[in-house]
């Protein structure tokens, strides 16, 4: 992958394949609506050999001895690392964002092969007292060949996040990455074979989701499924996955509600809150899209929101949306809003970076004057819109919070240690985040509640849905002759 506007082909058993159909699609780059690069469209059959080659590896990589194979992660880290200027230019070049925020990404991704190379031999079993003569031990084992299907916001990230783990509990992989972003994700798989992971240990797949995602969930080698995406796709993979009995990871979307009491640092609450909405232009599963906001302090927040709202700029601070379809179903967004009466105080209209680039960039936008039952309230927009609610009560936060459909994050802000204990306990989220926002570390395990999924990825927690309880009892005979 010398030049930007390389054709990607498949990595498949250690080296590039180009795809069986001889079928390539354009990939755009979002900054500037051009084509960025050529990417191989994966079908049943380049899947299928796909899973062949992590189905062979699976032996190979479970002899390599626990220190070996934790020693290759440790070196695929350093590697990441060493190749963080390629990698992040191969990651710009398909999501726009800024350079410094596609390095922090790298330096993310590589924290994951830090984290789970230490873990290897992890999780260990269990020795159970059941009885005199018997010897009951459990193992966790790996399931073999997952399947891992990424999104498009943060591609890097979702596939080390999901692979790391999978491959640390004695698994092989086989990822499909976002059709609209696959090259960092093809240029991890290399950087495994070149430091020494055992060839068809991690695989990639390219395509669309309908031709290869779908066929990669299907397929009857593979074990596991670790979906990260759509609450839509998530529910299409979870039926195939109920029809062949194989579990499923699915972290989804969300619609979080991040509140902010009376006894809050304002400015803090503010600077957090912004960040929440308009990081990655706002698509990011966790993005703190319902401000709910304590009614003696709304006009503050909303005026101080919305001129930091207004500092943002697209370009320099935020990239673009994914794709010109994102830009347009964001603007139909746009028009919902003004159709339910929402008034944006900052925003709601494409930025005039997007004419003078050609790229598809939004103003961060700031809502007020609707309720919770509004569309713009209770719907992932996907790009850097807020929308501000107003309440009397802690009881009338929570259930203002709980009021949704998702449940993967929330935000409190308060000076009340006892109140951030109480409100935290009574939301119903997968992670919540007291006077900070952010996604959490490598080590904290991440995952949703209701439409935002089920299973965890991250922290020790992740390690168990990557395996699975083997239960041994062996009699003996108690006479020691
Ligand atoms: P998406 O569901 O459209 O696509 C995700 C992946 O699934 C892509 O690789 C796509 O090709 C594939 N896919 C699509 N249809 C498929 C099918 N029928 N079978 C198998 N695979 C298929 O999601 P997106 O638009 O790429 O990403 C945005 C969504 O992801 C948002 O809803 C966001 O909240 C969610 N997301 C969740 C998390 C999390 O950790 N919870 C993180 C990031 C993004």
């Amino acid at each position: 992958m010398g030049s930007a506007l390389d054709k990607l082909d498949h990595w498949i058993a250690g080296s590039a394949v180009m795809p069986t159909g001889a079928d390539y699609m354009a990939v755009t780059d979002p900054a500037t609506g051009c084509e960025a690069r050529q990417l191989a469209c994966g079908n049943a059959d380049d899947v299928d050999l796909a899973v062949q080659a992590a189905s062979a590896a699976e032996t190979a990589w479970k002899q390599i001895p626990a220190l070996a194979r934790a020693r290759l992660f440790g070196d695929l880290a350093r590697a990441m690392r060493a190749d963080s200027a390629e990698l992040a230019r191969l990651e710009i070049s398909e999501t726009g964002k800024p350079e410094a925020v596609a390095l922090a990404e790298v330096e993310n991704s590589a924290t994951y092969f830090d984290f789970y190379g230490g873990l290897i031999g992890m999780p260990a079993g269990d020795t159970l007292d059941v009885a005199p003569d018997q010897h009951v031990y459990t193992r966790r084992e790996a399931f073999g060949v997952i399947g891992v299907i990424t999104p498009w916001n943060v591609p890097l990230n979702q596939a080390a996040r999901a692979c790391a783990p999978a491959l640390a509990a004695g698994n092989t992989v086989v990822v499909k990455p976002s059709e609209s972003t696959s090259a960092s994700t093809v240029r991890l798989a290399q950087l495994a074979t070149e430091v020494g992971f055992p060839s068809g240990v991690f695989n990639v797949v390219l395509g669309t989701g309908q031709d290869a995602g779908a066929a990669l969930v299907a397929h009857p080698d593979v074990s596991k499924v670790a979906f990260t995406g759509s609450v839509g796709t998530g529910r299409a993979i979870g039926h195939i996955a109920a029809d062949r009995i194989i579990p499923v990871t699915l972290e989804l979307g969300g619609k979080s509600a991040n509140i902010i009491f009376a006894d809050a640092d304002v400015e803090k609450a503010v600077a957090g809150s912004l960040l929440a909405f308009t990081a990655n232009a706002g698509q990011v599963c966790s993005a703190g899209t319902r401000l709910l906001v304590h009614r003696s302090i709304h006009d503050e927040v909303v005026q101080k929101l919305a001129a930091g709202a207004a500092a943002v700029r697209p370009g320099r601070d935020i990239g673009p949306l994914i794709t010109r379809a994102q830009l347009e179903r964001v603007q139909e967004y746009f028009k919902i809003a003004e159709s339910e009466g929402a008034q944006a105080v900052t925003g709601g209209t494409v930025s005039v970076v997007a004419q003078e680039t050609g790229g598809f960039y939004i103003d961060p936008t700031v809502y007020i004057g609707v309720d919770n039952s509004a569309r713009i309230a209770r719907e992932e927009i996907f790009g850097p819109v807020v929308l501000m609610l107003a309440f009397d009560t802690e009881d009338e936060a929570i259930e203002l919070a709980n009021d949704s459909d998702y449940g993967l994050v929330a935000g409190v802000w308060t000076s009340n240690v006892s109140r951030a204990l109480r409100v935290s306990e009574r939301i119903r989220v997968g992670q919540v985040f007291v006077n900070t926002w952010s996604t959490g570390s490598v080590q904290t395990p991440f995952g949703g509640w209701k439409n935002s999924g089920y299973g965890r990825e991250k922290g020790v927690e992740a390690l168990h849905h990557y395996s699975q309880v083997k239960c041994v009892t062996i009699k003996f005979e108690g006479d020691s002759q």
